[in-house]
């Protein structure tokens, strides 16, 4: 055990202390964000106009998902739109688990976050001067606002981006790993990182914003980038925060189809301009299936392309944009467009394989309203948080606006919590091995990492049962088993990260046993009510150290949520 003396720093300082020849450093900050996209952004940006900020992205600034965003940001600022039809075609698409005081907040303060984005420089797609709204999966009315056509993610980011750039008091921390997050007296005091030269790094903070994004890698065939490990869901975990809802992946319906990691996305904004799905018959599937035929929530799509896949024992279906005007898509759709072009097929003409992939994780570290997880000084936001917004199935692009308005949020909490908190944090105890370890074979580690992946696929997937995760919990335990303790080592420690949360799912999935929204339960196909308006959260148990699982009913944030700091 290693005490560390520090005094305030203004950013990177003196060597802390030493171990093994290796030199920790640190600095310190009173708001320490992990994570550099929508929400992290936002949180780093909206603090530093108050305090000292850090910001730690373990890839470059636009190695994220928000970076790869396509379709746009919903917001109820349409003339035929309001906040109370968001919240309804939200709360529909939840399937009864949302948390409707969560929701109201989201489609309330939603279009003025949207407002504040367009002036600090974003340039939203508008035609005669007004923005256009695109429609999208189960949204009522056309809602979605977006730039460059389906470029939304790469304008935001770049414009929050500029924002850091542009002299705020935000110390960016680019390729730099945060391995695990420090808790002293159960408050959250920092992090312990791995910078881009293998030194690694504590970081004081009176208080932590954790927005790592989500975990898409877990799957096989995902849209995530290759950063969406879980990290900040395992070391939240790690930390003893609550979890909530980890059983919900949401598999997108129309990626690519194909081996690449991660695949192209098809936005759905595709067929909110009238583009189809076809089985290999040449059938649209989706019409007579449910009322809003392509445009059915997420969740009924990939269940329906799941059903053909059965039905015609297939792994791809088609989008068909062919009756849309050539030029139109290629103005509207540059990304996918030029994306598809440049893996030999072409939209106008052809028919495009497409197939569900992981895409957005709605399972995190429990939150309330304001960004405060179970852990004092610790926060969430963005998909590594579950805000209760989404229920059992997301709303398409409710989550870049999850980022915005939770982001903020969390930074309005934060400038009360430092307010009336301790000062800086000076002393923290490290409990460091004395040597680094061995770790594992590279080349072990990338084999764990893809049958991982493949197993999740398969066992904890579209389509679960009991015996298939079992059969998975079985597996990740013998995988872990199989491993040495991870050295100081990116790719060993984002395995470690990713087992973590495969193993949460899979231990959340066994748990709810019914069908609802993108969780499907071959065993259990139907929603149940009675016994299911119900979240599965888990947790370390601080004295015995093991795993706990259990639920609460919907609107309860349960008893081991803190309320308040
Ligand atoms: C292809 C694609 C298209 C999408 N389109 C839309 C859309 O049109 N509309 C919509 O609303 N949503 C869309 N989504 C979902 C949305 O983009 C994401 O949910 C959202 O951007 C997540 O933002 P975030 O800030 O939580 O995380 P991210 O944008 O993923 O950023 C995560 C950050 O955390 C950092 N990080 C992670 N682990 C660590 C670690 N250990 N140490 C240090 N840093 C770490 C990463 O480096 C990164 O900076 C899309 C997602 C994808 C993948």
């Amino acid at each position: 055990m290693n005490a560390a003396q520090t005094g305030p720093g203004t950013g990177r300082g003196a060597p802390l202390i030493s171990r093994s020849g290796a030199d920790l450093r640190y600095s310190s900050y009173d708001v320490l964000v992990i994570g550099g996209g929508i929400a992290g952004l936002t949180a780093a940006v909206g603090a530093a106009h108050r305090w000292h900020v850090g910001l730690i992205t373990k890839g470059d600034l636009d190695e994220t998902a928000t970076f790869l965003a396509q379709g746009g940001i919903a917001a109820a600022i349409g003339d035929y739109d309001s906040p109370e039809l968001h919240l309804k075609d939200t709360l529909e698409a939840g399937v009864g688990l949302c948390d409707d005081d969560a929701v109201r907040v989201l489609v309330e303060e939603g279009p003025a976050r949207v407002q504040e984005l367009e002036a600090m420089g974003t340039k939203f797609d508008r035609r005669d001067g007004k923005l256009i709204l695109a429609s999208e999966g189960a949204h009522s009315v056309p809602r979605v606002v977006r730039a460059g056509g389906d470029a939304t993610g790469s304008v935001v980011a770049s414009a929050l981006a500029q924002a850091i750039y542009s002299g705020t008091r935000v110390e960016l921390h680019e390729n730099e790993f945060v391995i695990d997050l420090l808790v002293d007296a159960g408050r959250c005091v920092g992090a312990l990182s791995l910078d881009r030269d293998g030194e690694l790094t504590v970081t004081l903070a009176r208080a932590v914003v954790l927005a790592c994004g989500g975990a898409g890698q877990v799957f096989a065939h995902t849209t995530n980038p290759l950063v969406a490990t879980g990290d900040g869901q395992a070391m939240a975990y790690r930390a003893g925060a609550v979890m909530r809802d980890m059983e919900f992946m949401q598999f997108h319906p129309t990626a690519f189809y194909g081996t690449e990691n991660p695949t192209l996305l098809l936005t759905e904004a595709l067929r909110g301009e009238g583009a189809y799905l076809r089985d290999d018959a040449g059938g649209r599937f989706m019409v007579g299936s449910h009322p809003r035929a392509e445009l059915a929530p997420r969740d009924v799509v990939v269940r329906h392309i799941k059903r053909v896949f059965d039905r015609d024992g297939t792994d791809h279906v088609w989008l068909d944009a062919r009756h849309l005007e050539c030029g139109f898509l290629r103005e509207r759709f540059p990304t996918v467009f030029n994306g598809l072009k440049a893996r030999g097929y072409d939209l106008c003409t052809q028919l495009i394989p497409i197939a569900p992939a992981s895409h957005y994780f709605i399972g995190g570290a429990l939150t309330d309203t304001w960004g405060r997880t179970t852990i004092p000084g610790l926060y969430a936001c963005g998909e590594t948080a579950s805000t209760g917004i989404h229920g059992a199935n997301r709303l398409a692009s409710n989550s870049l606006l999850e980022g915005l308005v939770f982001g903020d949020r969390t930074v309005r909490e934060l400038n009360r919590y430092l307010s009336v908190s301790d000062p800086a944090v000076r002393k923290v105890k490290l409990d460091l091995a004395d040597e680094p370890r061995k770790g594992n074979d590279p080349a072990v580690v990338a084999e764990k990492r893809a049958a991982l992946a493949l197993l999740m696929s398969d066992l904890c997937g579209i389509v679960r049962d009991r015996d298939g995760l079992q059969k998975a919990a079985d597996e990740i335990e013998a995988m872990k088993a199989s491993l040495a303790a991870p050295g100081l080592d990116v790719a060993e420690l984002e395995l470690f990260n990713l087992l973590t949360v495969a193993e949460h799912m899979v231990a959340s999935a066994v748990m709810r046993e019914e069908s609802r929204g993108v969780h499907l339960r071959s065993d259990f196909p139907e929603r149940d009510d009675e016994d299911w308006r119900r979240h599965v959260l888990l947790e370390l148990d601080a004295d015995t150290g093991e795993q706990k699982v259990y639920t609460i009913p919907v609107g309860q944030r349960g008893s081991a949520a803190r309320e308040g700091s």
